[in-house]
């Protein structure tokens, strides 16, 4: 940390998210040593007041604190395998994103190494980042949490989740399946109504409304998994469901519509139905899901 507590980076990775964080730690007076494979890219920053190292020793020797954001995890490998006696005593912050088993090796590849190892998340586009509606999971060595606390904080919302490396990526892959869920209806719904000349921004606020109105139901649907009973309180029961779903892909058909997005769901409901839980809420398919 310098005098004035500010804390010396070094990013790896200076593609559209890894520009970004540099542009928030520098926006916060954060010291930042940059590198990236493309030379050229570290311009930008470097106009910001970034030092650019040219090899990726050379970024790694320049600070304790060393954040990753490339473009997977074998890039990631792929520049520090090399170099990787240069980590030794280093805190490795890896924000490139993966899975949890992924984080859990290279948090042990890097504990061999004598680095310290903290994975990130992050729920945001590049330019949220630096603005409150950006946040950003993390795991892994909590020490490293807490000494680069205030570089992180320049990012957006923190919220670290323990010990385990890989409950970052967890709950970052959790919530991107839950987003692209939404984007599977959404582009399935304007595809429909398109069939029929309908104008998607014209459809947009019947959809928006639909669709925040049935996002009402999270908590409930949480309580029903969490307490194991799929039919308390039920009002639209999943024999019910099974029952109507053909129609949207049969309505999918005569519009000249793919249904394909959709399709996967009716199997599962009519398992789930057949196996005698017809009166259960649609959520008991989450059953069927475990390995
Ligand atoms: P970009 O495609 O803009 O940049 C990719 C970066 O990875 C570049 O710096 C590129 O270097 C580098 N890279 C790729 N392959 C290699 C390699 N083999 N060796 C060395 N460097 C390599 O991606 P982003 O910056 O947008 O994304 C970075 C990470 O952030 C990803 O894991 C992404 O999933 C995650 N993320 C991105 C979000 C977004 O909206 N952009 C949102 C949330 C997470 P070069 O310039 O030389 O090609």
């Amino acid at each position: 940390m310098t005098e004035h507590g500010k804390t010396p980076v070094t990013v790896l990775g200076l593609g559209a998210m890894g520009t970004a964080l540099v542009e928030a730690l520098l926006a916060a007076g954060h010291p930042v040593t940059a590198w990236n494979r493309t030379a050229s890219r570290a311009e930008g920053v470097a106009a910001k007041g970034a030092s650019v190292a040219s090899t990726v020793s050379e970024a790694l020797a320049a600070n304790k604190t060393v954040i990753a954001c490339l473009l997977d995890y074998d890039s990631v490998h792929e520049v520090l395998d090399p170099v990787a006696s240069g980590l030794e005593g280093r805190q490795l912050i890896n924000l490139t994103n993966g899975t949890p088993g992924q984080a859990r090796e290279m948090s042990a590849w890097a504990e061999e190494l004598g680095a310290e190892y903290l994975d990130g998340g992050i729920m945001a586009v590049p330019p949220m980042i630096g603005t409150p509606g950006a946040f950003i999971f993390y795991s892994g060595s909590g020490t490293v949490f807490g000494q680069a606390r205030t570089a992180l904080d320049t990012f957006g919302g923190v919220n670290y989740l323990g010990a385990d490396p890989g409950l970052a990526p967890l709950h970052d892959i959790a919530l991107l399946s839950g987003m692209y869920g939404n984007f599977i209806g959404v582009i399935q719904a304007f595809a429909l109504v398109g069939s029929a000349g309908v104008k998607a921004r014209e459809f947009a606020p019947l959809l928006r409304g639909w669709m925040d109105a049935m996002s009402g139901f999270l908590e409930r649907t949480a309580e029903l998994i969490d307490d194991g009973d799929y039919e308390r309180g039920v009002v639209s029961n999943i024999g019910m469901q099974a029952a109507a779903f053909p129609n949207l892909a049969k309505a999918a058909e005569e519009q000249g519509i793919s249904a394909e997005l959709l399709a996967p769901l009716q199997p599962l409901m009519d398992k789930r139905v057949a196996a005698g839980h017809g009166a259960e809420d649609l959520v008991g398919v989450i059953e069927l899901l475990k390995k």
